[in-house]
């Protein structure tokens, strides 16, 4: 009897540990066919922007390496790519990890219709969350907007989330020659090009062995005092495992019982960074349930917001050019290393819908195409959070102050030194609001105000009090 051969399609699960699709394929002791195609063409308007695709391409390549070099590349509607790959090879199966997008599980559920006519098997698994979201459901079965019963009632009342399974051995690989390269996915910067990718280049390991070296760092060295040190810029308390978590080198499970294991003294910090993955849940169960979620406020009452229109404002944000250090430090951070502190999006978050009243879809839209982890879910759920239109949102009267929240989680305006450099040799006293500054100050730290740094863009009191009044108009 000829061995049978299963293609197991890879998507936002490049790893080879916990990966539950490669897991039951190399069981089954067929031979695999691991693939990988982009699909631009169904992915419509949240196609993969620069960074993402910047991080792919060294994600797929460790992948490739790790497989043997046996992955196939191809590129194209995937309704048509995997279909036809699968008739060529005459596969018995396709098996993938479930991507939760609205148009991925469209098209999925399109692929799984024509593979079955063709009487090739399909089997689709769950590799990213914890738990599924058409299972985290009020009692009314109807979805959680709220995100403490969502975790509490819904997620914890659960079973514990499944342990992580091992990465498969001696598995048998068919041996396929037709394919792109890996290069031939064109996901890098086109020549001739600016290179704004070689600073981010320095700041990560990528793919799974990098992700777990994330990992071994966070729970070693930021994992105690995460629930306070999280807020802070500077502080070694985030994981930055969330590009890893999008492209799934690491799973949330092996995250969940990784930082479980460490329970005990720790367990305070333990609760909170495990809740986190809770958010990430929370913001995937809402994108499942409200599809619209990345283009309509889930909250109508938001559609007549009377949003302002400025080039000019926006540029200047998107630059890190608004004269408000710490939101300028934090679109550089964005801009130099393709991620950006949780605090520090809160903060430039609100900065662009309150101080500025640009609507948030700028914000998303400037995000997706400049963070390594650009996640449909999340990136959607939080700019609706930060705006007031979404679920469980920020209340329309919390707008942040630039300066406190600078004073506050970056007291000695390492941040800011770090990456507006123009400010480096600022006093702390006044580094958070150099236009207060003496102009013996600024000439001793070398800034002309207008020149070297910008004036600020807004004043915080006029821009509170405008959006005060726009926010005030959406009350029910
Ligand atoms: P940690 O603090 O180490 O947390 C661990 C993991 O928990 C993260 O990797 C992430 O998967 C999850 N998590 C943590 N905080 C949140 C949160 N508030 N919401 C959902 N999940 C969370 N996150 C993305 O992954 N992709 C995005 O595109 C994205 N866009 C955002 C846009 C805005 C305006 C805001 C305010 C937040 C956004 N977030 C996004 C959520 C959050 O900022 C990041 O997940 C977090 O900063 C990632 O850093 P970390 O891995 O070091 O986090």
């Amino acid at each position: 009897m000829t061995q049978e051969t299963i293609i197991v399609w890879f998507r936002q699960d490049l790893r080879l540990a916990d990966n539950p699709a490669l897991h039951a394929a190399a069981k089954s002791g067929a031979k695999i066919l691991p693939v990988y195609v982009l699909d631009d063409e169904n992915a419509g308007e949240w196609k993969m922007g620069g960074a993402s695709r910047w991080w792919l391409h060294h994600s797929l390549a460790s992948l490739n390496a790790d497989l043997g070099e046996k992955m196939v590349f191809l590129k194209g509607d995937a309704c048509v790519q995997i279909a036809s790959l699968a008739q060529g090879i005459k596969a018995s199966a396709v098996y993938w990890n479930r991507c939760y997008e609205p148009w991925r599980i469209n098209r999925d559920k399109i692929i799984k219709q024509n593979l079955k006519e063709m009487n090739i098997a399909v089997e689709s698994f769950n590799g990213s969350l914890l738990w599924e979201p058409w299972e985290v459901l009020k009692s009314d079965n109807t979805p959680y907007k709220v995100f403490t019963p969502f975790y509490r009632k819904g997620c914890l009342s659960k079973d514990e989330p499944r342990k992580p399974l091992a990465a498969p051995k001696d598995v048998q690989f068919l041996e396929y020659k037709d394919g792109l390269s890996l290069s031939g996915l064109n996901l890098l910067p086109a020549k001739p090009q600016p290179r704004w990718d070689k600073k981010m280049e320095d700041f990560w390991e990528i793919g799974e062995k990098g992700a777990q070296k994330s990992l071994k760092h966070f729970l070693n060295n930021g994992l105690n005092d995460y629930k306070e040190g999280r807020n802070f810029m500077m502080k070694e308390n985030v994981s930055r495992l969330s590009p890893r978590l999008h492209f799934g080198e690491i799973s949330p499970n092996q995250v969940w019982h990784a930082a479980r294991a460490k329970e005990g003294e720790l367990t305070k910090d333990v609760d909170h960074f495990c809740s986190e993955l809770g958010w990430r849940e929370f913001s995937y169960s809402l994108l499942f349930h409200f599809p619209d979620l990345p283009r309509k406020n889930l909250q109508s009452r938001f559609d007549a917001f009377p949003w302002q229109q400025s080039d000019k404002n926006l540029a200047a944000w998107q630059r890190g050019q608004t004269g408000y250090p710490i939101v300028d430090a934090a679109m550089r951070e964005l801009w130099e290393t393709g991620y950006m502190h949780n605090r520090a999006r809160m903060v430039v978050g609100s900065f662009l819908v309150k101080h500025l009243l640009l609507h948030w879809h700028h914000g998303e839209d400037w995000f997706w195409d400049c963070l390594v982890d650009a996640d449909l879910p999340n990136n959607a759920a939080s700019w609706q959070w930060i705006a007031g239109s979404g679920a469980d949102a920020a209340p329309y009267f919390r707008i942040f102050n630039p300066v406190l929240q600078g004073e506050k989680f970056d007291p000695e305006g390492e941040y800011i030194r770090r990456f507006v450099p123009e400010l480096k040799d600022m006093p702390n006293s006044h580094i958070h609001k150099p236009w207060e500054a003496s102009p013996l100050i600024l000439k001793a730290a070398g800034v002309e105000l207008g020149k070297t740094y910008p004036n600020p863009i807004v004043d915080h009191s006029a821009a509170r009090d405008l959006a005060l009044e726009a926010f005030g108009k959406t009350k029910d």
